[in-house]
């Protein structure tokens, strides 16, 4: 099957006091049609960038795609404009946040916001685009959809909020979904809702979805395949039974290591010692692990391990797999 969207070698650079530095730095991968590909990685890692890149929603004049493709359904949507780029998000491609309240427009009702997309793609009478929002605000599972939609989103709860940005998302069936980070904020039932609801919508409309998270029991309940990030790089790729069963990657298994258990208070993620290094602190060369990894070895400060195959769709990029290892002379 065709992939619906093909990330080739992309790099995003963000500058910082006049020089570029790459918050996404050489990333591939596909995303078949209906396929849930989730993102995984502690904060700083590059995953949003990596979203906001494929939606080109960079912030303006700061960051910008410097390599790569971005191949959505054929097209190399990379160096779109931003017109060509308004003609496909919304429509073709959609996005959540993490904090529905700032993605919505306090100042208008929920109602305007839904038929603004619907008018922006569709030939439709203001008639039928209210009627169409009060249906779209009953496929997310909100009831009283008639008196919502004349409500402003201060007067909502966070997981109705989020159940509104969904049906924005929705509204015109997008090929492609790109939930980051989409419960973030919300309560840990309304977060169990809020997943089921993307799941849900996911299967009805045969909607691919790229789901940004760092929490691993989200990952193993609703993705096909997972992406590890660490520091700008994808570390380990796979499907989401190998990813859980025979993880490869150092930082993956400390990933798994650190998934909280029930009766546990912890932030998830929040125990893997150290810290991401920043933009600016990025080793040249060396695995970008190596400070944190508990099995690092001398060379893993020298030589920069490649992303390559360990067994059958099965992805990593670590020195202790003979994949990894760069032939010599092309370090
Ligand atoms: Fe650890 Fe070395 Fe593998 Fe990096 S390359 S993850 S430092 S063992
Ligand atoms: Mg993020």
């Amino acid at each position: 099957e065709a992939p619906l969207l093909e990330v080739k070698g992309l790099k995003t650079g963000f500058t910082i006091d006049g020089e570029i530095y790459h918050a996404v730095d050489g990333v591939s991968f596909s995303v078949k049609p209906s396929q849930i590909v989730g993102i995984v990685g502690e904060s700083g890692c590059g995953k949003s960038v990596m979203s906001m890149s494929v939606m080109k929603l960079l912030p303006m004049g700061i960051g910008k795609i410097t390599d790569g493709e971005v191949i959505f359904e054929g097209k190399n949507i990379a160096g779109y404009s931003e017109s060509e780029m308004n003609g496909l998000r919304g429509k073709e491609m959609s996005m959540i946040f993490q904090e529905p309240m700032t993605a919505l427009n306090p100042v208008f009702t929920i109602g305007f916001q839904l038929q603004e997309v619907l008018f922006n793609h569709q030939k439709i009478s203001k008639q039928k685009a209210r009627a169409v929002s009060v249906e779209l605000l009953k496929q997310v599972g909100i009831s009283r959809p008639d008196s919502i939609v004349d409500e402003y989103p201060h007067q909502l709860s966070g997981g109705m909020r989020q159940r509104v940005m969904i049906a924005i998302a929705i509204a015109c069936q997008p090929k492609l979904l790109i939930a980051d980070e989409p419960t973030t904020a919300l309560d840990v039932t309304v977060q169990a809702q809020i997943m089921e609801l993307i799941k849900d919508i996911q299967t009805k409309n045969n909607m691919a979805v790229i789901l940004i998270t760092h929490d691993l029991g989200v990952v193993a309940e609703m993705c096909d395949e997972v992406i590890v990030m660490y520091a700008g790089k994808i570390v380990e790729k796979t499907d989401v039974d190998t990813l859980f069963y025979n993880p490869k990657h150092p930082y993956t298994k400390l990933l798994m290591e650190s998934i909280p258990k029930l009766d546990e208070e912890v932030d998830t993620l929040g125990s893997i010692e150290g810290i991401v290094p920043s933009l600016k602190n990025m080793p040249k060369v060396g695995c970008r692990f190596a400070d944190r990894c508990p099995v690092a070895m001398p060379e893993c400060k020298q030589i920069t391990p490649v992303l390559a195959e360990v067994e059958d769709g099965h992805d990593v990029s670590c020195l202790l797999y003979k994949s990894s290892q760069p032939v010599e002379g092309v370090i």
